[in-house]
């Protein structure tokens, strides 16, 4: 499945974009775009989600994790609901 918005698969926790009126860093969540169904659902970053050296690889030198604090706390399986907290990616640049 790819986003409505920039046709980057929503699974991608590799999405990055900024708020045009603050300046604030945001990166996607998969599971919380997931969620959402069509387009990425962003956090802010690096606040919402941290970092751990256990992820640490080529394509993610500073570690990110994926998902976001709130996602990372569910049971597998459960659907995201702090997706309608997130920003939307066609609210970001
Ligand atoms: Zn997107
Ligand atoms: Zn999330």
């Amino acid at each position: 499945m790819k986003c409505s918005c920039c046709d980057k698969k929503l699974n991608s926790g590799m999405v990055h974009k900024c708020d045009p009126q603050t300046g604030q860093q945001f990166k996607s969540c998969p599971h919380c775009s997931f969620a959402n169904g069509h387009e990425h659902v962003f956090h802010p970053y690096p606040a919402s989600f941290g970092k751990t050296p256990a992820r640490v690889t080529a394509r993610n030198p500073d570690g990110d994790q994926s998902y976001c604090y709130d996602c990372r706390r569910l049971d597998k399986g459960i659907p995201s609901g702090t997706y309608l907290q997130g920003r939307t990616c066609n609210s970001l640049v």
